[in-house]
């Protein structure tokens, strides 16, 4: 039962109608029984009112905040800690408040990395990062630090450079995907495979092979045509889903200080899966 004990998370974003984080949190403290001392919530919040909204965390005590786009960059100037990695990638998604004291963490890249280390050793791996935005920054943070050889492709290919730079990657055109031929995995950190561009590909099905993985941070479609041809080609798939889900049972952990029941928080994820 929710009582005048019970701690409150929540997630910010704009637009956030659609977000699956309160479901996918709040049946992670039902599996776990938590559920009177834990409740997870969503608020839309402009990006012109950050820094009013961290206010509000302080003043009524909410306990974790995972925060989507627009906001990753921008609540970082008004956090009292920023966790070297989160530094390290330059953007926060979670913040977590301990007696007043808010300081900012990076899950993103969990996401990305433990799906892949359930498939394959990263260590040395050729892969190739499609895109040079947010979820392309945490892919690269994370896949360098598992010493994997990164080549970031992109549209514009400034931002690939700026990037690769940073993380000490190659990079590249996204018009050079020839290149991926030899790659063992394969990662869509573009915006082409949804909404408008769901019926396209970032990559051809021919360059694709059976040895490959191919991890598609998009989650909504649930299987992208990438994915398809992924799978018509006996290539290993990682859905959008998984990154989602491991991203949220990092956050969930560092809130709670519980493990977080993977299972339970799947299944209410994969229930929304179209
Ligand atoms: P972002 O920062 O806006 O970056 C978008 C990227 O897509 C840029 O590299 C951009 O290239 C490229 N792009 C956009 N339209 C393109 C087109 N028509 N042709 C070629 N390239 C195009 O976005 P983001 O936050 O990184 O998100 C990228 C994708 O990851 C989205 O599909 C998002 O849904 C997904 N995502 C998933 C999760 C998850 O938990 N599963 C989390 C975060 C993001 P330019 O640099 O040339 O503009």
């Amino acid at each position: 039962m929710i009582t005048a004990k019970t701690k409150v998370c929540m997630v910010i974003g704009d637009p956030i109608a659609h977000s699956l984080s309160p479901e996918m949190h709040n049946a992670g403290y039902q599996a776990l029984g938590i559920a009177g001392e834990f409740v997870y919530v969503a608020a839309n919040v402009r990006i012109q009112e950050s820094e009013q909204a961290i206010a509000g965390f302080r003043a009524l005590g909410i306990r974790g905040i995972s925060c989507t786009m627009p906001h990753k960059l921008e609540v970082m100037r008004y956090l009292d800690e920023i966790d070297p990695i989160a530094q390290k990638i330059g953007a926060v998604n979670t913040i977590v408040n301990d007696n007043g004291k808010l300081t900012g963490y990076n899950t993103d890249w969990l996401g990305i990395i433990t799906p892949l280390e359930e498939k394959t050793n990263i260590a040395g791996k050729k892969i190739v990062i499609l895109g040079a935005g947010g979820a392309s920054r945490a892919m690269a943070f994370g896949l360098t630090q598992k010493r994997a050889e990164v080549t970031i492709l992109n549209r514009t290919v400034a931002n690939a450079k700026t990037l690769a730079k940073e993380f000490l990657c190659n990079f590249g055109s996204i018009d050079d995907i020839e290149t991926i031929r030899d790659a063992d995995i394969i990662l869509n950190a573009t915006s082409i495979g949804m909404g408008e561009m769901s019926n396209e590909s970032p990559i051809p099905e021919e360059l694709i092979n059976k040895n490959m993985i191919i991890f598609d941070a998009i989650y909504h479609p649930y299987e992208t045509k990438l994915l398809q041809y992924a799978k018509n080609k006996g290539a290993q798939t990682i859905h959008g889903l998984a990154m989602l889900l491991h991203q949220g049972t990092a956050q969930f952990t560092l809130f709670t200080g519980q493990q977080a029941p993977v299972a339970a928080m799947r299944k209410v994820l994969l229930s929304h899966a179209k």
